[in-house]
């Protein structure tokens, strides 16, 4: 099985976990691992920042 990712529009083989949030969700969105790295990476940023307003001092 191969499904495309939205984001870069190559396609790869889901993970097992993957395929059966599909099968129960078939419009869900899925992408592939090397964008989701790179969207998992911009949220840890985001906390990292939003951890740092809360503690200014630390
Ligand atoms: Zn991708």
């Amino acid at each position: 099985m191969k499904i495309c990712c939205i984001l870069c529009d190559r396609y790869f083989t889901p993970d097992k976990m993957q395929i059966k949030k599909l099968r129960k969700h078939p419009h869900r969105i899925i992408l592939c691992p090397e964008c989701h790295e790179r969207i998992a990476e911009r949220v840890r940023k985001r906390k990292k920042l939003q951890s740092l307003k809360r503690h200014p001092e630390g």
